[in-house]
């Protein structure tokens, strides 16, 4: 088998906005990639003007309704995303790359831990695509009633930066599998690796205009959510930029929406758990992508009896953490890199000198000094109930830690928060654990793991954490639209 080596890693893209399959400069506001290991310049980069904007959604809503996507069938639509994947692949290294640069995540995380599961993503969609089913009924009445899913048109999908790659295959691939065209807007904050894509969209052979990219701030993804021939946008990001999304949906021309929002997740320690292996889940759940995950577990209940051990656990952990403070997010083995920007860092040091007033601070002195946003996992116990630390999401390695008796009681503490997206639970009695699962208003609960996605099975969130569900057959409902026909 032959490998397609299509991107550089030394060539990051340079080019705003991949439209009818090229790439071409945008002519909105341009801005500087910073990398916030060091606050170093990585380019310059100009964004989509709103007249870029019409251009890709002209050029997607043209490849929707004539031409080859438009008549194609579900078995070639599977073969262009398993090309896809395959190339995702091939390019894995220079994708990582790209994606480490100006966000700053360990290039190791996104090289082992993104790559493989984006390609995964477009597998799986790759193998809904010509399995496609509608639904008929008896002619009981004396009419055969016929009812089948029709894609919606152009799909808009907005982006986080903390996993662009993740949020674009969750959001494109159904979308295309079901023969939608999409306009795809990463966040300005790290566009690198979704632009690289435009290379890769060629190369399986999309024909020009079935995926186009526009890069630049919230104004460019306003212009999307705001477009009359856009008729579905995907959102990922923060509840206050969902809100705006869904406003603008509805005041335009009623698109469709779904919401990926932030979480304030619950972790619930029982004293019968596996203590080794929670303490590394419960490590993990905040200290991953440097706490900068929407599903990361931020609040710790711990049974009280188990409580001062498993803290002082937790601390040895995070001293490790901390003592290799500062490493470089692109070499291959850095684990823990910095926060993404220094309005993130500056957000994450306010909620920190917060903590210090209104909570008792077990470990988390320590920034590294030196011009990278670097911030030590950070643990609070004791932490007020009415604390901005406990009830915001903070995204950020910031642990708040609570103590409980009663399985009544922490099942209240935990749905305590205006979030719903995820949760995880640790204990050997699985009838306490599936008991505790269905009390938690959570999307997503994990039982002795946390923070689990996989292209099988939705993800999305309860509450304020969202709207919809991304993955599995579920997010397919999103991308269509069914249609009936009554015959006589
Ligand atoms: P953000 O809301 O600031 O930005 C997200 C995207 O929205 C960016 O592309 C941005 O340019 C765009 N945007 C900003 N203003 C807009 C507007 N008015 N109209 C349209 N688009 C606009 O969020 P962020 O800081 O990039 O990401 C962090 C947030 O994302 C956290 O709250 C996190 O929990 C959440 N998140 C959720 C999930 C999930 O699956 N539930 C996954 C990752 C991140």
């Amino acid at each position: 088998m032959t490998t397609t080596i299509l991107l550089d890693s030394s060539s990051p893209p340079k080019l705003g906005c991949f439209i009818d399959n090229e790439y071409c400069q945008g002519h909105g506001q341009g801005w500087t990639l910073y990398n916030p290991k060091d606050a170093g310049q990585i380019q310059e980069l100009v964004g989509a003007s709103k007249d870029d904007v019409d251009a890709a959604v002209t050029a997607a809503n043209r490849a929707f309704k004539t031409g080859e996507w438009a008549t194609s069938s579900g078995a070639q639509r599977a073969k262009r995303l398993n090309r896809l994947a395959d190339l995702i692949d091939e390019n894995a290294q220079a994708l990582a790359y790209f994606e480490s640069l100006a966000s700053g995540r360990p290039y190791s995380m996104v090289l082992q831990g993104d790559i493989p599961r984006v390609a995964d993503v477009f597998r799986y969609y790759a193998g809904w695509a010509d399995k496609i089913r509608g639904d008929s009924y008896a002619p009981d009445d004396g009419f055969y009633k016929i009812v089948e899913q029709k894609p919606l048109g152009v799909c808009a999908a907005v982006t986080a930066w903390n996993g662009s790659l993740h949020f674009l295959a969750w959001k494109t691939a159904p979308a295309l599998a079901l023969g939608n065209t999409v306009v795809v807007k990463p966040s300005e904050k790290s566009p690198l690796g979704t632009l690289a894509f435009g290379s890769l969209i060629q190369s399986a052979g999309f024909p020009p205009g079935v995926f186009n990219i526009v890069v630049g701030d919230g104004n460019v993804g306003h212009a999307l959510a705001n477009h009359m021939d856009i008729h579905m946008i995907s959102f990922t990001g923060s509840l206050a930029t969902g809100k705006k999304i869904q406003v603008a949906a509805t005041e335009s021309n009623l698109k469709r929406v779904t919401l990926e929002l932030g979480g304030k997740s619950p972790a619930i320690v029982f004293e019968d758990a596996d203590l080794e292996n929670a303490i590394l889940w419960s490590v993990r759940g905040i200290t991953a992508n440097s706490g900068q995950i929407c599903a990361a577990t931020s609040r710790l209940f711990l049974h009280k009896n188990i409580a001062d051990v498993f803290i002082s656990r937790l601390e040895v952990a995070f001293q490790a953490i901390a003592a290799a403070l500062g490493a470089d997010p692109q070499e291959p083995t850095t684990t823990y890199g910095p926060l993404v920007d220094k309005l993130q860092y500056e957000k994450v040091l306010g909620y920190i000198s917060e903590g210090r007033k209104r909570a008792d601070m077990v470990i988390g002195d320590s920034q590294k000094s030196g011009k990278g946003y670097y911030v030590a996992p950070t643990i609070f116990k004791n932490v007020a109930h009415n604390s901005k630390i406990y009830r915001e999401e903070i995204f950020g390695p910031v642990l708040c830690v609570e103590t409980f008796e009663s399985e009544e009681d922490v099942v209240k503490m935990a749905n305590d928060t205006e979030y719903g997206l995820a949760g995880a639970i640790y204990t050997r009695d699985i009838s306490r654990a599936i008991r505790i699962w269905r009390q938690l208003d959570a999307g997503t609960v994990c039982i002795n793991c946390a923070a689990m996605i996989g292209p099988q099975v939705p993800t999305g969130g309860f509450k304020s954490s969202g709207l919809g569900r991304a993955l599995g057959e579920y997010a397919m409902r999103h991308y269509a639209e069914p249609r009936t026909v009554w015959i006589k």
